[in-house]
């Protein structure tokens, strides 16, 4: 059977820093080298919300307040599609910005609120211009604890390759994001700051959505974590377990390894 995937790009225009389009690219690309057909919907503002269940995956990039303004506005439109494909269980990747819009608010450094989806039980506050941002290379371990119940087999696909689920990458935020009860982190911080500097979390897991603080773009640093997101998304589309054939991935290991190195941590 030929496999094909539309993957939907939320806010292009407005949602994309540190080179979070390399996303989309490593997304695309690994699709058509396995021979899978890729269609990549650009989904701006103004976007019909009925798009959003034409598409097998999601992925959304960060951005400054300014522009987090702007699309908050247009996602509020579409919120409960959002939220219904979510729980559904559809497949996305949800970045800085984007992953603060998932939880209940975000809350600028001069206290305005952005309300947030409430589909992720967390909250992201900037706590003022008197601290410092959280910015530099950063390296994450997926630990078993950190991935409940029923996606230990995910945990188990992620550490197929890339040293047992090391996930590397590059974050810059203000805001500082706090995990609820009934969320997990994606990761564990090895060196960097991660969810807010503090409890060493990074990121969140929901169903099959995954958000993160990690630019630089996360996904040709951390092909697996590619390859999870491609193999969840066909599986949810075709119904049936999907084996990738394996690519060479020897580029992006030296890459992933050289960051590594600059971090004083061995991969
Ligand atoms: N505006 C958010 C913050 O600084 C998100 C930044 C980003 O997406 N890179 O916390």
């Amino acid at each position: 059977m030929n496999h094909k995937l539309v993957i939907g790009w939320l806010y292009p225009e407005l949602m994309s820093t540190y080179g979070d389009r390399g996303n989309i690219i490593t997304l695309q690309k690994r699709c058509e080298w396995r021979g899978i057909g890729v269609e990549v919907k650009r989904l701006d503002i103004g976007f019909d919300h009925k798009l959003l269940t034409t598409c097998n995956l999601l992925f959304m990039g960060g951005a400054q307040d300014q522009q987090q303004k702007i699309v908050a506005e247009d996602l509020q439109k579409k919120a409960s599609t959002l939220k219904k494909i979510i729980n559904e269980g559809i497949p996305g990747l949800y970045i800085c910005g984007a992953y603060q819009f998932l939880g209940k608010y975000y809350k600028e450094a001069d206290g305005t609120i952005i309300k947030g989806l409430g589909i992720l039980d967390l909250y992201t506050e900037n706590p003022g211009i008197n601290h410092p941002r959280l910015i530099g290379n950063i390296i994450i371990k997926c630990h078993p604890e950190f991935i409940s119940g029923s996606q230990s087999k995910r945990d188990s696909d992620l550490r197929q390759n890339d040293n047992e689920g090391t996930l590397v990458g590059f974050e810059n935020h203000g805001g500082r994001t706090y995990l609820g009860k009934n969320i997990k982190a994606l990761g564990r911080v090895v060196k960097g700051f991660g969810n807010n500097g503090i409890d060493k979390t990074e990121g969140a897991i929901y169903k099959n959505s995954f958000g993160s603080y990690l630019h630089g773009p996360i996904l040709p640093k951390n092909p697996s974590f590619a390859d999870l997101l491609i193999k969840l998304a066909l599986e949810k589309k075709y119904g049936s377990p999907i084996n990738l054939s394996p690519l060479d991935n020897s580029l992006e290991t030296q890459a992933r390894k050289s960051i590594a190195k600059r971090l004083s941590i061995e991969l």
